[in-house]
């Protein structure tokens, strides 16, 4: 097709709509700047708002068949280029629509072309005393490091246990970012950590303007602190993953704390690794990057050991005090009372006695994991999902965990009758009933996502921790991050060995991780931590390594065993997955797309050796909702190599038909199986 030339200006527009182009519109009024300003534009009987990608001489369809854009948004800055670069890198390498891309990187206000009201700037703090610990040797060589680093791109494995001191090593390296005139943007996994940590970081640069970002924010609030960071009077933006977006024309340092958590890869629409994109920030803008973990992902760890990072270690908790002392309780020999061994409930009672915390982990909410009838082999499943109903004894409800639909819990077996039915398993609900009756005159305090249902909840669930009004805490894994408890001696935990023979083969790195996580909540302040792990493998080299406080070596064997079976960090992977009514109908959408890729290969020997394509299977829980779910995996030594077969792949994908029923997705450097 040849182009037209047109006399009036064309603008290409990236619009939020899930179909891999832009779209051309003619506009008398551009200008050839106008790049990276959002312009009305019709589109089919409605109206959106895009954002303005390029503006050219002619466009590749005829005149006639262009409309005419609505007005120019020049009431904001310009979205600058390497943000509109982000987005272009984000959009190709994870093979999703530019347009949803900057759906997703821009604050909901903005993208409908809204503008948030100001607010007048509030004084200055006065000039508070800040105190600045003197930082210890090794923190010290580790902020010199980061510090040495400006101007240029050289990401940073900064590995140290929980209180090990490595916020105040960020701490340092943000002063001295910020002295330079520069603004630093720092990542954190979840909102609910962001309060706490805002709380030091303002305490630490009271003249400084913090923005937060996530998406628990107030429209307005999110789209004035986007607003402050281009227009570049924030100096410090701290989210989380979605923060990765923020547009900061005078970025001079990234930080991502706990680097290795899972949240921040999104698992839907954009599958987008918030940490993988901080670094290619990073690098666009010759910045240093600074990853954070007590127990970083494999990946990082990899680059770290293969030199493209710069490990950075702390070895000491930075407050004088010995880690907590790890043990494994053998269940293997011992009859256990309600899922808990003698010395779970004597190290409890041990804790009761001198006035400390306990935290008992399972991670398990509910009352048991199913209910059966034992006469006929009844048990209680989700008529919309491959899973169990979950019994929730509190409301008297079976709650299905993966789609939220409920039922009463039935009096008999629905199936033969028999009165005599009973839950199985165990959830937190349960621990909590039996540890209420084994310690009548405890405190007890259940912390999972049905007790802490709302912020407010939450938060109230927390202070009571610290007022001491609690002696026994049971919490799942919302307990594992980063809080600290001074009056906390005992981490147990339940059910952990389930995690070693997953199949998923991230599932050992997770467990490890949790662990690790959960066991740094004990003894923070001047008490000693233990941490009892219950296991019939207390032999397992996971276990073994948790004990010595050795991630080196639990990385190693997990390096060598990835190795062995070609997983990442070896190899690079991408999902195809598909839903529809019927499996029979996910599953020939996937034949296809494979015999189309099949294709692809035998005609391109460029990259055809590198990529191996799998075959379509039902995913583990092949149910959700009622669609019926399969997935194809294609992997690849070279991301270069899958990255150009996707390319092609997705063009092909796009172009077939899918049957109406049939939803499918990418999911490029996919977490979970
Ligand atoms: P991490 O981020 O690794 O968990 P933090 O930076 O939060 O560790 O440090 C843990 C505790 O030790 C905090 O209370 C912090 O104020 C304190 N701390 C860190 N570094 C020092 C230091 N050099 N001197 C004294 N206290 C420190
Ligand atoms: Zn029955
Ligand atoms: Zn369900």
């Amino acid at each position: 097709m040849s182009p037209h030339p047109i006399s009036t200006p064309i603008l290409r527009v990236a619009l939020d709509v899930p179909l891999p182009r832009l779209f051309d519109y003619l506009c008398g009024d551009a200008q050839g700047e106008d790049v990276g300003y959002r312009v009305r534009v019709p589109f089919g009987r409605s109206e959106k708002v895009g954002v303005v990608v390029a503006v050219l001489a002619e466009s590749e369809q005829p005149a006639d068949k262009l409309k005419a854009a609505g007005e120019v948004l020049r009431d904001m800055p310009r979205l600058p280029s390497d943000w509109l670069a982000l987005c272009e890198f984000c959009a190709r390498y994870y093979q999703h629509p530019l347009g949803e891309v900057m759906a997703l990187a821009l604050p909901p206000m903005l993208r409908k072309g809204k503008l948030p009201r100001r607010l007048k700037d509030k004084a200055s703090a006065a000039a508070a005393e800040i105190s600045r610990p003197t930082l210890h040797p090794e923190q010290q060589a580790a902020y010199a490091a980061i510090d040495a680093a400006e101007n240029a791109f050289q990401p940073f494995l900064l590995h140290g246990i929980t209180g090990s001191g490595k916020t105040e090593v960020y701490l340092h390296a943000i002063e001295s970012v910020l002295a330079r005139g520069r603004q630093a943007l720092m990542l954190v996994p979840e909102i609910a950590l962001t309060p706490q940590l805002e709380g030091r970081v303002a305490a630490r640069f009271p003249n400084a303007r913090i923005v937060s970002a996530h998406s628990g924010l107030a429209d307005a609030a999110r789209a004035r602190g986007f607003l402050d960071a281009l227009e570049g009077r924030a100096d410090i933006v701290l989210g989380t993953r979605l923060s990765v977006f923020t547009p900061l024309p005078r970025l001079g340092l990234i930080v991502v704390d706990e680097e290795h958590d899972a949240s921040f890869k999104q698992q839907e629409g954009l599958r987008y690794s918030a940490r993988d994109m901080a670094v290619l920030r990073a690098k666009q803008l010759n910045v240093p990057i600074v990853l954070g973990s007590a127990t970083p992902s494999l990946e990082t760890w990899y680059h770290a050991q293969n030199g493209r990072y710069t490990l950075l270690a702390l070895t000491n908790r930075a407050v004088a005090e010995a880690p907590p002392r790890v043990r494994c309780i053998d269940t293997r020999r011992e009859k256990l009372q309600d899922g808990l061994s003698a010395a779970m409930f004597g190290a409890i009672e041990h804790r009761l006695s001198r006035g400390e915390q306990s935290l008992i982990f399972l991670n398990r909410r509910g009352y048991a994991p199913v209910l059966a009838c034992p006469s006929c082999g009844w048990v209680s499943t989700c008529k919309r999902c491959a899973a169990n109903m979950v019994v929730h004894l509190a409301d008297r409800r079976m709650r299905c965990h993966h789609c939220g639909c409920e039922s009463h819990i039935p009096a008999a077996c629905p199936d033969c009758g028999n009165q005599d039915i009973h839950p199985f398993g165990r959830g937190t609900q349960r621990l909590e009933e039996t540890l209420a009756q084994r310690f009548p005159q405890a405190r007890v305090l259940r912390v999972d996502r049905d007790s802490a249902n709302s912020p407010t909840k939450w938060r109230a669930l927390l202070d009571a921790v610290h007022a001491n009004e609690v002696d026994i805490l049971i919490g799942t894994q919302m307990l594992a991050k980063g809080h600290d408890f001074p009056k906390l001696t005992l981490v147990g935990t339940l059910g952990a060995d389930a995690a070693l023979f997953a199949a998923d083969f991230r599932a050992p790195e997770r467990l490890f991780a949790q662990l690790m996580q959960v066991g740094g909540r004990s003894g923070r302040a001047e008490l000693p931590g233990e941490v009892l792990i219950q296991t019939e493998y207390p032999d397992h080299p996971l276990y073994q390594a948790l004990i010595e406080h050795d991630f080196e070596r639990f990385a190693a064997t997990q390096l060598e065993e990835r190795e062995q079976a070609g997983f990442p960090p070896y190899t690079f992977q991408a999902l195809l997955r598909a839903e529809a009514p019927s499996i029979d109908q996910s599953l020939e959408f996937l034949a296809r797309s494979r015999a189309a890729a099949q294709a692809l290969l035998d005609n391109n020997e460029q990259y055809a050796e590198h990529i191996s394509l799998y075959d379509p299977v039902p995913m583990r829980m092949f149910r959700l909702m009622s669609l019926e779910r399969a997935q194809l995996l294609v992997e690849s030594p070279s991301r270069p190599a899958l990255q150009a077969f996707l390319t092609q792949w997705m063009e092909l994908l796009y172009a077939q038909k899918a049957g109406r029923e049939l939803r499918w997705h990418l999911d490029v450097d996919p977490l979970e199986f």
